[in-house]
């Protein structure tokens, strides 16, 4: 746990108790503060009360006697309208923060040089933050990952050199954080300034939490914009666009200019270029690395999340040569283009976090042709229309959940497809056919482009449904058993 001691003596409202929310108040507890903690919902009270968090009914308390209301991420700020401990905080006339802002006063306060690298984006947040987290690793590093991603960032190891930490580690800065946040964090971290900060892309999202795309984008840019070195990827005109702003920004030098600028636009290598101080146009790539054979990195998007990854870890001091050498044993992450294995040549894969037909165009994307492809469950406005260009890449598509009549429509005419109802079925037809067809690479691909909650509880529980099933047919073989 990292304390927060900068609250020391005062009190503070916390709202919002689920795991980060309940961390937070330990470590503000465990620094000193008066903690009222409070959450709308019975669950969140019950958890913080076996917690042994004290509780306050905010509703009901003196506002004026709080230093800080610390809010949890998906406690609406500012749209669809302002929660109600948002309306009294304004009112009472203090500061409205989140878990990573006291994260960053900490650091600030305890241990300014505390390498910290910021991760944001519309995607492949997940994904690039648990690449930088294993390079470092693999390369000696003592890495704390946390954030949006796995362990609540105050639920973390305390800065070496903060309080808290062994009197060994004090004063030295060689403790790193891996930190991936979402836009409603970054609104709640006013003093966010990472060592490095990555932003991914930005496509619309959210859009009714923060009013306008407009609003969304420049959330997200915030985290680079305040960050000494930047990694900006996804669209070129974006990231010049952004380059331009942040000298605009910043036009005395006071916080370092972006120092290198990296820029992955290539639809058929692993490249990334990058220039000191600026971006050129026009130049052709420099080729790093080519890691088209990794298999936990399939298809251009994650070659953008390997190459921002790879900036990232660059800007931090690591050689090519070791950052190349660790990117090709990163063992990929549950649910995401996820090779389980496979049936004589038939390759398996989950891609159950894909619940939309955005993800599911990465899916597909990534395998030329022979896709046997399993689809379905709770279907998105606008279901499986803009994929309609890939269905040459299908051989045949199984269709599960509330989706299937829908995406039989649209299917219709371009691919031959298979009602199957549940995933068991599917499985079984979709691993026979790839089987039967005599082609060098079938590939068995559940991406459904739809939620789970129809059949499962989660798009984890239907990829462990998947992983599961294919792994009990006859002749199956675990990824890199083979
Ligand atoms: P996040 O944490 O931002 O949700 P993940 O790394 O978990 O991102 O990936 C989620 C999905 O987003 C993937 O299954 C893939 O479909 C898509 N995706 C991943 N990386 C990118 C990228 N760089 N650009 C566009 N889409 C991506």
């Amino acid at each position: 746990m990292i304390p927060v001691t900068t609250f020391a003596g005062k009190s503070v409202a916390v709202f919002g108790l689920g795991g980060s929310g309940i961390a937070t108040a330990r470590a503000l507890v465990a620094g000193g503060a008066i903690v009222a903690a409070w959450d709308d919902g019975d669950a969140g009270r019950a958890a913080a009360e076996k917690a042994g968090i004290p509780l306050v009914d905010l509703t009901a308390a003196d506002w004026t006697t709080f230093a800080a209301l610390v809010l949890a991420p998906g406690v609406p700020l500012t749209h669809p309208e302002p929660h109600w401990t948002v309306h009294k905080a304004i009112a009472a006339k203090i500061e409205i923060i989140g878990d990573i802002e006291l994260f960053c006063r900490e650091r600030n306060a305890h241990c300014p040089d505390a390498p910290f690298i910021a991760i944001t984006g519309t995607n492949g947040k997940s994904t690039t933050t648990s690449l930088i987290a294993h390079i470092l690793r693999n390369a000696g590093m003592d890495v704390q990952m946390g954030g949006n991603i796995g362990v609540p960032i105050l639920a973390l190891e305390p800065p070496a050199g903060a309080s808290g930490s062994t009197p060994e580690r004090q004063n030295k800065a060689d403790r790193i954080y891996v930190i991936e946040m979402s836009s409603f964090q970054i609104d709640l971290t006013p003093s966010l300034n990472p060592t490095v900060g990555v932003l991914l892309n930005i496509t619309p999202d959210h859009i009714d939490r923060h009013g306008t795309v407009e609003n969304y984008a420049a959330v997200k840019e915030r985290l680079v914009t305040r960050s000494t070195q930047r990694v900006v990827g996804g669209d070129p005109a974006r990231a010049m666009g952004l380059v331009a702003r942040v000298f605009q920004f910043n036009p005395t030098g006071t916080v370092r200019p972006a120092r290198q600028v990296y820029q992955f636009k290539h639809p058929k290598h692993w490249e990334y270029q990058y220039e000191a101080g600026q971006v050129k146009r026009g130049q052709p790539p420099k080729v790093i690395a080519d890691f088209s054979d990794v298999a936990t990195l399939r298809g251009i998007h994650n070659a953008e999340n390997a190459a921002a990854a790879f900036a990232a870890c660059s800007a931090i001091g690591l050689d090519d040569v070791t950052i190349a050498q660790h990117i090709r044993t990163y063992p990929g992450l549950a649910h995401r283009l996820e090779e389980i294995g496979r049936i004589g040549n038939v390759l398996l894969i989950n891609d159950s976090k894909a619940t939309n037909a955005d993800s599911t165009e990465k899916a597909l994307l990534s395998f030329p042709d022979d896709v046997y492809w399993i689809l379905g469950g709770k279907p998105k406005e606008g279901g499986i229309e803009p994929l309609v260009p890939l269905f040459s890449r299908v051989a045949k598509a199984y269709l599960i959940g509330a989706a299937t009549e829908e995406f039989a429509q649209t299917l219709e005419g371009h691919v031959p497809y298979a009602r199957c109802g549940v995933l068991d079925i599917a499985v079984a037809k979709a691993v026979a056919d790839a089987k039967k067809s005599g082609t060098p690479n079938p590939v068995v691909l559940l991406s459904p482009a739809c939620a789970s909650y129809d059949q499962f509880k989660s798009f984890e529980h239907r990829g462990d449904a998947f992983r599961a099933l294919v792994s009990a047919l006859p002749g199956f073989t675990p990824r890199g058993k083979a």
